[in-house]
């Protein structure tokens, strides 16, 4: 059971950012919200949201989060820190130190970013990468995928939209359900959507736009590796990474505003002159 959770490399290059593999048990806890999605079959938004939540922490207790004063953290406290409340959600971000090119985006508004993908985007970059995962959270993606992952199990097993007991719902049909929702497999339209939020994203915050075009470079570059295997390109439900780099190219063209991106220096470390005060640190008044 050690190994519940199973990231496949060549995951991101099939699918991009918001894929990844887990398979979850949800803890009791998660009965009493699913419970309550059976008896009106369709989960409310409230119920979506705590269902993913309730997956999320049991994905933070089983992975190595970066803490506090971790050089990850802190970059992304930096770049993420002040874009955490939008109109209609609130967002918590946390790294996983897993060498995987990944991060993904649940219905709660729960953010994770692999430290694999921080060690190859640089600041723009990345907040091209988190500018499309808010998206998916603004546009209620995540919680279609919690939706949509919820109802399928439930109707595989005949699980009756009247039914109220919770002996209906297996420990094992949540796992199924909470591995859905982590795989969520956004429809294509999904994913050029959240591209555009982010090209607005950057682009209201005054961040360089272009850097999108590149983040998209970086991916379709790693599928083109030789990790990327044959069922990747059978995959054909996820617009690729090279159109995605081209669109987000033609919005900066349409705006007047394109300039090949050149990628920046990227530090993961803690910032030497922090790192020194946190040495020194004396006792506070009071
Ligand atoms: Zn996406």
């Amino acid at each position: 059971m050690k190994n519940k959770f199973i990231v496949l490399g060549i995951l991101f290059a099939s699918f991009g950012v918001c894929q990844m593999n887990a398979q979850i048990n949800l803890g009791e806890k998660a009965i009493g919200a699913l419970q309550k999605g059976v008896t009106s079959f369709t989960l409310t938004n409230a119920d979506a949201a705590k269902l993913s939540k309730e997956a999320v922490d049991k994905m933070d207790a089983e992975h190595e989060v970066a803490g506090p004063n971790d050089g990850y953290t802190l970059r992304l406290n930096r770049l993420f820190g002040k874009h955490t409340a939008g109109e209609g959600y609130t967002l918590n971000y946390k790294v996983y130190k897993l060498k995987e090119v990944n991060a993904f985006a649940t219905a709660d508004g729960s953010v994770r970013v692999y430290s694999g993908l921080m060690d190859i985007m640089d600041d723009n970059e990345l907040l091209a990468v988190i500018g499309h995962e808010i998206g998916h959270v603004a546009n209620n993606d995540s919680r279609d995928a919690m939706r949509a992952a919820y109802q399928k199990e439930a109707l595989i097993d005949g699980v009756s939209s009247q039914s109220a007991t919770v002996s209906t719902v297996t420990d094992s049909q949540l796992g199924k359900i909470g591995s859905a929702m982590i795989d969520s497999k956004h429809s294509r339209k999904q994913e050029a959507e959240a591209d555009l939020f982010s090209y607005d994203f950057m682009k209201k915050n005054g961040y360089n736009v272009n850097a999108e075009e590149s983040a998209f470079r970086i991916l379709a570059k790693m599928s083109e590796g030789t990790e990327a295997s044959f069922l990747d390109k059978m995959m054909s439900s996820h617009p690729d990474s090279k159109q995605r780099a081209e669109d987000a190219k033609k919005r900066a063209e349409k705006d007047g505003v394109y300039k090949a991106y050149v990628q920046q220096k990227i530090v993961n470390t803690v910032p030497a002159a922090k790192a020194k005060t946190k040495k020194k640190t004396t006792t506070k008044k009071k």
